[in-house]
């Protein structure tokens, strides 16, 4: 497997494709790019974690930068300590929800935000050139700041808008996957009332589990629910941006109502724009109507979504793979500030997370993938654009082709970082999902 590169940074499997001297080139090309400035450093739990830290700080101080060291903190308290601190930009040590096998380089500007795609590629321009900035005198030493990951915590916490007192001694199980989000979590929930029963809970990046927050990977948490009679259990993947839920029967209630549940907690309380990738489910698109807001499509991809926010003054928005922003806290995706806004709900309104769940309208989806080279899927692409304009569908081709019709939507797309191209539907029922999706995969020649 090759090393995977992205707007958002690097991954690859530690000792094949991610190496150490990958590390110090792609930190000396960034830190390059930020003409030195103060840059915060941090990692997730992973074992390789701190040897690629070190590397990331030489390569970041070779360029100039002064680089303040946050250790093992959540990506969100990366994205928090920058606006707080006023940093030039960020790196983080995470393959994300990537097996225990990988890791990675996450980048991030002087917003939080992933660079843009211009910058991304500046600094793939850089490493490819060699034409680094290099520091012959004067080295930055480096800084340390072992609070970072409270004082995201607490800010999260500190924008809490109902009264909690429901919350007190609710139980709540989290699995912290062994990850980044071990550390202040629990203390979090704590700061909220809750009794917390706390799960693959050492940060040790020994994961316990395949790592992405989904229902086959889950099992223990569903358990756990159900046998502390806890009221709701919170799955974090292991640099804490994405949050699953599971709700009080031990069911695993899906992804994407993270999301569409801290939606409704916010308009609840306050009105103003929502924004969402074109993979995200409709179920955002009810709830906004509900409270007359409108929501805004982005292209996949969390800086997109962060970007719009940023722009349109959106009050909540994310990702339905579990990511939330609050864009209080920073522009990251944030599995703090969806916990908060999950039990701040069932605060308000008393109910359970089932109940909650079931005032939702429910959508049916069909997800499938398919091996293609790029020349097959710009003509796949070509097709489905052409026929859609033939039968005057309501089409956005921001990324990818998204139909949408009465009966629901259909994606089709390549992917970032794959040769595949994946096609999505959502609709009220198993069966118009296959109708849309075979529709479009006949007219897409796939
Ligand atoms: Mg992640």
């Amino acid at each position: 497997m090759s090393l995977m590169v992205s707007v958002s940074g690097i991954r690859g499997i530690v000792g094949q494709s991610l190496t150490p001297e990958v590390v110090v080139e792609f930190a000396r090309a960034y830190g390059t790019l930020l003409g030195g400035g103060r840059v915060v450093l941090g990692r997730d739990s992973r074992p390789s974690g701190e040897m690629f830290s070190c590397a990331a700080a030489a390569g970041l101080v070779s360029a100039g930068c002064e680089v303040t060291q946050l250790g093992i903190v959540m990506t969100p308290a990366l994205g928090h300590a920058i606006r707080e601190g006023r940093y030039s930009g960020g790196m983080n040590v995470t393959a994300s929800h990537n097996p225990g096998a990988w890791n990675g380089l996450k980048l991030l500007d002087e917003l939080g935000l992933a660079p843009d795609p211009q910058r991304a590629a500046r600094v793939a321009e850089i490493r490819a050139a060699g034409s680094y900035r290099q520091v012959r005198a004067g080295f930055r030493p480096l800084r340390h700041d072992d609070l970072a990951g409270e004082r995201h915590a607490e800010a999260v916490a500190g924008l809490v808008e109902v009264d909690v007192a429901a919350l007190r001694g609710m139980r709540v199980v989290l699995d912290s996957v062994n990850g980044a989000g071990c550390l202040d979590t629990p203390a979090f929930l704590a700061s909220l009332g809750c009794e917390v029963i706390h799960v693959n809970g050492e940060p040790s990046g020994e994961f316990a589990h395949e790592p992405e927050p989904l229902a086959e990977n889950l099992m223990q948490l569903c358990e756990a629910v159900v046998r502390h009679k806890a009221a709701v259990g919170f799955a974090q993947d292991p640099d804490a941006d994405r949050l699953a839920l599971v709700d009080e029967r031990g069911q695993f209630i899906g992804e994407e109502y993270t999301l569409a549940l801290a939606t409704r907690s916010v308009l609840s309380r306050r009105r103003g724009p929502v924004a969402a990738n074109l993979s995200t489910s409709r179920m955002i698109d009810d709830i906004a109507r509900e409270y007359g807001v409108p929501v805004i499509r982005t292209p996949v991809g969390e800086a997109h979504v962060a970007r719009a926010m940023l722009a349109s003054g959106c009050v909540i928005g994310g990702e339905g793979n579990g990511g939330v922003i609050d864009p209080r806290v920073s522009p990251v995706r944030d599995s703090l500030s969806a916990m908060s806004q999950v039990l701040q709900l069932m605060a308000a309104t008393g109910k359970r997370v089932s109940e909650l769940v079931a005032s939702i309208p429910r959508y049916a989806g069909l997800k499938k993938k398919f091996g293609c080279d790029r020349t097959r899927i710009d003509a796949a692409l070509k097709a489905v654009a052409g026929e859609a304009a033939r039968r005057g569908a309501r089409v956005d081709a921001s990324d990818g082709i998204r139909i949408d019709s009465a009966d629901g939507w259909v994606l089709i797309r390549a992917s970032n970082t794959e040769p595949i191209v994946r096609v999505m539907a959502e609709a009220r029922n198993d069966k118009t999902c296959e109708s849309l999706v075979a529709d479009i995969c006949s007219v897409a020649g796939l």
